[in-house]
């Protein structure tokens, strides 16, 4: 008697959905056990959003930090499917595509990540930059480049939010904008980089006032007009022209995501038990941005490219062993640390008992991040680039 084919199918080709599938195509199937594995993201392209930043400074390019889908899975077995996620029906284990295409599933992977909310701040949706997405990326590149080329005399950027987006952007955009640059970071807490260790948040304060970004604390943002912000600090708003402004404060989940009949905490995310399953549920796995989960040492675990990662190995692991019935391993995350870019050249990172900065964090940075790009192909590919190109670069002078 043959065996029926299992489908496995991912929705959300990020950290947790692309690493998931690449590892699932690794693992030691048995002919007759082997799975359709079906990849679902409406990019064409996965992204590597820690260097999305790069982007904007020149500093590396689209093809390096956002490899196609159909390049990273070839050869893997993996089938790749561009479309958008449009509904989930869980008691008849269905996807539903928005290009009509219905894919029945034995075991579904949530990882679709999650969105940035503009609609918290009247004319935040009309007039601010998300900077979340490679799409985010380009429309960002574009304004700036109108700001460069028109013959203002300064470009007055303000950032809302100074967690690690913020601080990053701020460095970056100072850097590239050099002179002409005017910079504001608008954060409502006390601090910046709150849950940072002391280190890189220190780091980070003085990256910030070599390049003159003036930072507004316990500060709201009251409203975003075309060319005005209006920010509010204890009780009185003050209204300020500006060029650009870039919104990078909060994550929510989809609404695909937020109408599924599971069990979400208040932000929306699932909640999953310590093996990545979804509740009551256990032919679903939740994992990334997405996902509440608590891990087996009781570690809440942070919505971090880090940590999807991490959660990744798992849920390929623990998908192969409910096929092939064997015991599922409970989620161990480990906190390898913390490493932020500070401009050009510049980074901290605090972690495995090292702390740096200056441009040796720059360089450790990235290596740590060029072993984390999907596939030794692209990631050799990539190594080769970053040597080459700057031999290129003083040949061509
Ligand atoms: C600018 C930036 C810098 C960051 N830097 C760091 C860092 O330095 N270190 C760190 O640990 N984390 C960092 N993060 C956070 C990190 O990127 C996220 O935590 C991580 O990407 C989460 O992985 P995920 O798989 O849950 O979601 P994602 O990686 O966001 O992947 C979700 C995927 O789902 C797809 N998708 C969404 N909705 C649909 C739909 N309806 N239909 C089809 N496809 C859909 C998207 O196209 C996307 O490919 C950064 C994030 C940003 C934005």
């Amino acid at each position: 008697m043959t065996q029926q084919t299992h489908r496995i199918v991912i929705l959300g080709g990020g950290f947790g959905g692309l690493y998931t599938a690449l590892r699932l195509s690794q693992l030691p199937w048995e002919s007759t056990q082997k799975p359709e594995i079906v990849l679902v993201d409406q990019s064409d392209r996965f992204l590597f959003s820690p260097l999305l930043y790069e982007l904007l400074t020149g500093e590396l390019q689209s093809w390096e930090i956002a490899p196609p889908f159909a390049e990273l899975l070839q050869n893997t077995g993996v089938r790749f499917c561009q479309a958008v996620v449009a509904g989930i029906d869980i008691d008849q284990q269905r996807v539903d595509l928005q290009n009509g295409t219905e894919l029945p599933y034995d075991r579904l992977v949530l990882a679709l990540g999650g969105e940035t909310p503009l609609d918290l701040v009247s004319g935040a949706t009309d007039y601010a930059y998300p900077f979340r997405t490679i799409a985010d990326a380009y429309r960002l590149e574009e304004r700036l480049r109108a700001l460069e080329e028109s013959d203002a005399d300064k470009i007055r950027v303000a950032i809302v939010g100074a967690g690690y987006s913020g601080v990053e952007l701020a460095c970056k955009l100072a850097d590239r904008l050099g002179e002409r640059g005017r910079f504001r970071l608008i954060e409502v807490t006390d601090q910046i980089l709150r849950t940072s260790p002391e280190f890189n948040r220190e780091a980070a304060k003085k990256a910030l006032e070599s390049r003159g970004v003036f930072i507004d604390l316990e500060t709201n943002i009251e409203s975003i007009g075309k060319d005005t912000i209006s920010l509010e600090y204890k009780n009185q708003v003050d209204t300020i022209p500006v060029d650009l402004v870039i919104w990078t404060v909060g994550t929510r989940v989809s609404l695909v995501v937020k109408s599924l009949s599971l069990k979400h905490n208040q932000r929306g995310q699932i909640t999953t038990t310590q093996t990545l399953q979804v509740l009551d549920h256990p032919e679903i796995f939740a994992l990334g941005d997405l996902a509440d989960c608590v891990d087996a040492q009781g570690q809440q675990i942070p919505a971090t490219a880090q940590a999807a990662f991490q959660q990744a190995d798992y849920t390929a692991w623990n998908i192969w062993a409910s096929l092939t019935n064997r015991p599922l391993l409970p989620f161990q995350y480990q906190k390898l640390g913390e490493m932020l870019s500070l401009g050009i050249d510049n980074a901290t990172l605090t972690g495995l008992g090292i702390k740096l900065d200056g441009s040796f964090a720059y360089l450790a940075r990235r290596l740590a991040y060029l072993y984390r790009l999907p596939t030794l192909d692209h990631q050799l590919r990539v190594g080769f680039n970053w040597l080459v190109r700057p031999i290129i670069e003083t040949l061509s002078r």
